[in-house]
């Protein structure tokens, strides 16, 4: 008997030891983190006019944050409670298997592949792959006129993906860390157009209006969710439960209307969130 106990014991710390190694928090559903800890550390974008962006001061605007403040809330955590940690298209997936956010909410496209290795809530937004060029740029009128072309996007992006899959033949692709980098790059001259979801580059045109626009053409479906642990349905369900509650009661028209509309961009609906 005692023996077996003290076997426990040392199973125990021995598990506890591996948790702590791992560099971030354990738990089993975000829902007892937030009740637990009432804090939240959660992943965004840091250089996204309208829907993550670190403003001067150190805080962080846009839609995303609105979302990310509204779901937290839900939850029991303060906004004040909330530590913001600028995520990259490529260390989303990272960050959360390794615990070091709670949460991405990050204009991160809900697809299988990531499904692989995190869970999404939502979605809570849907945008479509556009291009970004500069104004008097008369000749990228869509897809079709890519040829030749020289292309910019973000590494570990579901754009970057799609031009390296479907586009390969005829553009030439430069791969940056962050969406930003790739707006010098056109404004520049260096490189021919930036390549993402319509709504973040209705953000950086209007940063630069008159110099950038936006061709208008989508050519994808890029459902945003919010990531967090795989397998996290406790989480899950909780999350799309606050995103339902903010559809239905104005707060998520506000806060995109507040974010994105300044940009020009059409506001649409809220989606259908996907409970499975
Ligand atoms: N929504 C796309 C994605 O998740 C592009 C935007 C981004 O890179 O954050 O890859």
């Amino acid at each position: 008997m005692f023996g077996r106990s003290l076997y426990a014991v040392f199973a125990v710390v021995a598990v506890t030891a591996t948790a702590c190694g791992s560099g971030g928090d354990t738990y089993a559903s975000i829902v007892d983190k937030a009740k637990n800890d009432k804090k939240l550390v959660i992943g965004v974008k840091a250089d996204q006019p309208g829907l993550g962006l670190r403003t001067p001061d150190g805080s962080f605007s846009g839609f995303d944050i609105e979302v990310a403040k509204y779901v937290a809330k839900a939850l029991g955590v303060e906004a004040k409670d909330i530590t913001f940690k600028e995520t990259v298209s490529a260390n989303r997936e990272a960050f959360i298997e390794q615990g070091q956010v709670d949460m991405v909410v990050a204009t991160y496209s809900i697809t299988d592949a990531r499904k692989q290795k995190v869970s999404f809530a939502g979605p809570y937004f849907v945008a479509g792959q556009d291009l970004l060029v500069r104004a008097d740029d008369a000749a990228l009128t869509g897809p079709e006129t890519l040829n030749g072309k020289k292309l910019c996007s973000v590494a570990g992006s579901t754009p970057a993906q799609k031009v390296k899959t479907e586009y390969a033949k005829e553009v030439q692709l430069q791969e940056e860390r962050t969406y930003s980098a790739c707006v010098d790059r056109v404004l520049g001259g260096q490189l021919d157009a930036l390549t993402t979801d319509n709504v973040i580059l209705a953000g950086y045109a209007a940063q630069h209006t008159g110099k950038l626009k936006v061709v208008g053409k989508a050519f994808s479906t890029e459902k945003y969710g919010i990531g967090l642990k795989k397998d996290d349905t406790t989480g899950r369900k909780a999350i799309n439960d606050a995103l339902d509650k903010m559809f239905s009661d104005g707060s998520w028209t506000k806060a995109l209307q507040a974010s994105v509309g300044a940009s020009g961009f059409a506001m649409p609906q809220a989606p259908q969130l996907e409970r499975y």
